[in-house]
């Protein structure tokens, strides 16, 4: 059966991960956890993207070896990850052999084939973003993102035909309408295509720390098409196209994929919206040159800034997920960051917002919800096992529809909005009947409206725990079958530090 296949963007190695590379990755856990939750199964790949000239220039700064420098930031990924409660299925590195052997086979197709040929190319080149850029993408030659000057580079270059396959990624889009998503990222993209696109220079001469190019290896594969590959080579292309079959095959059951097919094409490449045009263009032509079926969606969410401002080294002003975690708890983090902003849309981290989140829909209305229930439920004996039906858990199983709807499509705001409606409603349901007072004049009634919350209550943990697990865990031990215990409360009030 094909699975569900998800990925991040490989993380440039050459500083250490921020909240922008977690906001990615805690969504793809969420999507994954909340698949496998369905029954649906899931490969979801991470991982980090090594080579390049800055990742020589970050070792050499370090004073260690490029691979010394990569191993001990892949490292910090990996411990990032454990603890913000991230379940990857793979994680890929660019120095692994499995991705640099699939990356010299790819190249070397491509090159049979006559969509990669050998030329000269002189431009102006961004070093931080090693990306050749013009005056309309960078205006007055100076880089758009890191405002430095570009530098003239002239060199032998292998080129990749991209401009063959214009019309097309313009076809592809038209006729896959779901691709370029969300869908008003698209239209640039679109536009981008329609204006014309130019082959592109993929290896370089200058650049050692790089995949040798087989053929020709005073060439190193420039970093960006070597790292878009990663989705393939993680998918285990290489045991199809590589001469040694069985070490590719080897890797591929260390990986958990049995089969490229079963895993490839990938349901949603999740990134951020600055390496939207290397997804949403490159990466599809290379596919359709190599032969290989294109994702079904590529996704870019927003930026985030942080109390209004742009967030960078200069400013101090950036947000390290994990002292959050420490402080306030991972879960209200994990939820925070995608109840707060449309998934997709650019956003504002403040801890104002953080602490009002925090209080009002963690301690107030889930919280609460959770335990004047349990509360009250401790009266009546053990808590309920077995099937029952109420109309507060019909219209809870209509809900589910809804939240998968908007699971499906990554409205990962949406399907937290939709659960919290509920929420809502359950905490008005319990003050409209007023269940310790009904009890006075009908205990029997009382009681049905209590076992109508608890097993409400069991749908919406389902729904919590791919974004909150520990949380989901916890709500799911209390409310399991058996005589209520004395409880912490599950989100203790935060009170605004000045
Ligand atoms: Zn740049």
């Amino acid at each position: 059966m094909k699975k569900f296949y998800i990925t991040t963007p490989i993380y440039y190695v050459n500083s250490y991960p921020h909240i922008g590379h977690s906001y990615t990755t805690l969504a793809c856990d969420i999507v994954s956890r909340y698949k496998k939750s369905r029954g649906v199964p899931v490969h979801f790949l991470t991982g980090t993207d090594e080579h390049g000239i800055n990742i020589e220039k970050a070792a050499q700064a370090a004073g260690v070896s490029p691979k010394e420098w990569a191993d001990k930031v892949a490292a910090a990924y990996k411990d990032l990850w454990k603890n913000l409660n991230i379940e990857y299925d793979d994680f890929i590195r660019t120095t692994d052999r499995r991705h640099e052997g699939t990356v010299q086979a790819v190249f070397e197709i491509l090159l049979a084939k006559g969509d990669i040929y050998l030329g000269h190319y002189s431009g102006m080149y961004c070093n931080s973003c090693e990306t050749y850029m013009d005056e309309t993408e960078a205006p007055g030659f100076v880089c758009p993102i890191h405002k430095k000057p570009l530098n003239e580079v002239k060199e032998e270059t292998y080129f990749f035909k991209l401009s063959k396959y214009q019309d097309a990624l313009l076809k592809f889009y038209e006729n896959n309408p779901d691709f370029l998503s969300p869908s008003f990222r698209g239209t640039e993209i679109s536009n981008f295509v329609k204006s014309g696109l130019k082959d592109l220079s993929v290896t370089r001469t200058k650049v050692a720390w790089g995949i040798p190019v087989l053929s020709n290896p005073a060439h190193t594969v420039y970093v960006w098409f070597d790292a878009l590959i990663n989705y393939v080579s993680a998918a285990g292309l290489g045991a199809k196209i590589c001469k040694d079959k069985a070490f590719f095959e080897m890797e591929n059951k260390k990986a958990g994929v049995k089969n490229f097919e079963d895993v490839w094409p990938a349901d949603v490449h999740l990134i951020g919206k600055e390496i939207y045009r290397f997804h949403a263009v490159i990466w599809p032509a290379m596919l359709m040159a190599l032969g290989v079926p294109l994702p079904k969606k590529v996704f870019a969410h927003g930026w985030w800034t942080v109390e209004g401002e742009k967030m960078s080294k200069t400013l101090g002003n950036i947000v390290d997920p994990k002292k959050v975690a420490d402080e306030y708890g991972l879960d209200p983090l994990r939820f925070f960051l995608f109840r707060e902003v449309p998934f997709g849309a650019d956003g504002d981290f403040s801890m104002d917002a953080f602490i009002r989140r925090y209080n009002a829909d963690l301690a107030n209305d889930l919280g609460n919800l959770l335990s004047r229930t349990l509360n009250m439920a401790a009266k009546y004996g053990d808590l309920p096992a077995g099937d029952y039906k109420c109309e507060l858990l019909e219209k809870a199983y209509k809900l589910d529809k809804e939240i998968e709807r908007h699971m499906d499509a990554l409205a990962l705001d949406k399907a937290l909005e939709a659960v919290w409606s509920l929420i809502g409603n359950m905490n008005r349901y319990i003050d409209d009947k007023k269940p310790w007072a009904l009890a006075k004049t009908d205990e029997a009634a009382a009681k049905t409206v209590i076992t109508d919350l608890i097993y409400t209550l069991r749908r919406v943990t389902d729904w919590v725990t791919p974004f909150m697990p520990a949380t989901g865990a916890e709500m799911k031990k209390r409310l399991s079958p058996g005589p209520v215990q004395k409880y912490a409360p599950l989100f203790p009030r935060l009170e605004i530090k000045k």
